[in-house]
């Protein structure tokens, strides 16, 4: 079994599912999406990253399965009480080694511990269906419908996305989808409601629709990583973002703005 590395547990998380969360940060992404504001999580393998005193770090470490679940049942009282658990996101998770993730996720679901997964749909379709039965929710980025702007601005189409997200409603997976709001990117009325066409012609079943307006936040993680910094694009207006809101609601989501 390859173990992963991980770059981050948030403790207290707000914003990555309902409650109170552990969030663990898988280090390695299959894709580039330009916005992304993590950068750090990109690579699989550990590497160094500046820090505020602009000491070199090195980003990526190493945990047994036993090491993850000791750590994040230290605060399984306050995922009992308000409806909270762990969050597994990344990076992509969903492309670790799969015996290692279903491992957690297992012991995580024995222990009564609520799992949460974020996940890009970027992934073998054979890794959800092995975590499927041990997973409480998936927290699912649809980027963009049209598959050609897909790959112009992750560099892969859409088709996994689309097959895994059905997969997952047909398999009954409780979905949060999150939709990242761009300004000239997936904002138009073309790219929203095409998203809702096709929610609704492929019978997919979401629990409720993140709203994520764009935020540049990661730009000096780039500068820090001594990598060209892809995020340069603009967050839409909240005017917008209301409209947006209010679409899918119309079309009788339960929608949230932020994570
Ligand atoms: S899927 Fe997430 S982690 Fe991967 S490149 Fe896109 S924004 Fe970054």
């Amino acid at each position: 079994m390859n173990m992963p590395y991980i770059f981050n547990i948030q403790k207290f998380s707000v914003h990555d599912g309902p409650g109170v969360r552990t969030t663990i940060f898988f280090k390695g992404c299959p894709i580039r999406c330009m916005w992304c504001h993590n950068p750090e999580s990109q690579k699989y393998e550990p590497e160094l990253m500046k820090n505020k005193d602009g000491k070199d770090e090195l980003i990526g470490r190493q945990y047994t399965v036993k090491e993850l679940v000791k750590i994040v049942q230290a605060d399984q009282i306050f995922y009992d009480q308000s409806g909270g658990g762990v969050t597994l996101s990344g990076g992509e998770v969903m492309t670790q080694d799969i015996d290692y993730i279903e491992e957690l996720v297992k012991e995580l679901h024995r222990k009564g511990i609520s799992v949460a997964i974020d996940t890009c749909g970027v992934v073998p379709p054979d890794n959800y269906k092995r975590i499927l039965p041990y997973t409480d929710l998936f927290l699912y980025d649809l980027k963009l419908i049209n598959s050609q702007m897909h790959k112009k601005y992750t560099g892969v189409s859409n088709d996994l996305v689309l097959e895994n997200l059905k997969l997952i409603s047909d398999q009954g997976g409780k979905i949060n989808l999150r939709l990242i709001l761009i300004n000239e990117v997936n904002v138009n009325d073309e790219a929203i409601c095409g998203i809702a066409s096709w929610l609704r012609e492929q019978n997919i079943s979401v629990q409720s629709i993140n709203l994520l307006p764009y935020h540049d936040f990661g730009r000096d993680k780039y500068r820090n990583l001594n990598r060209e910094c892809t995020q340069n694009f603009e967050k839409p207006s909240d005017e917008r973002i209301e409209e947006i809101k209010e679409y899918f609601e119309k079309a009788g989501y339960s929608v949230k703005i932020g994570g």
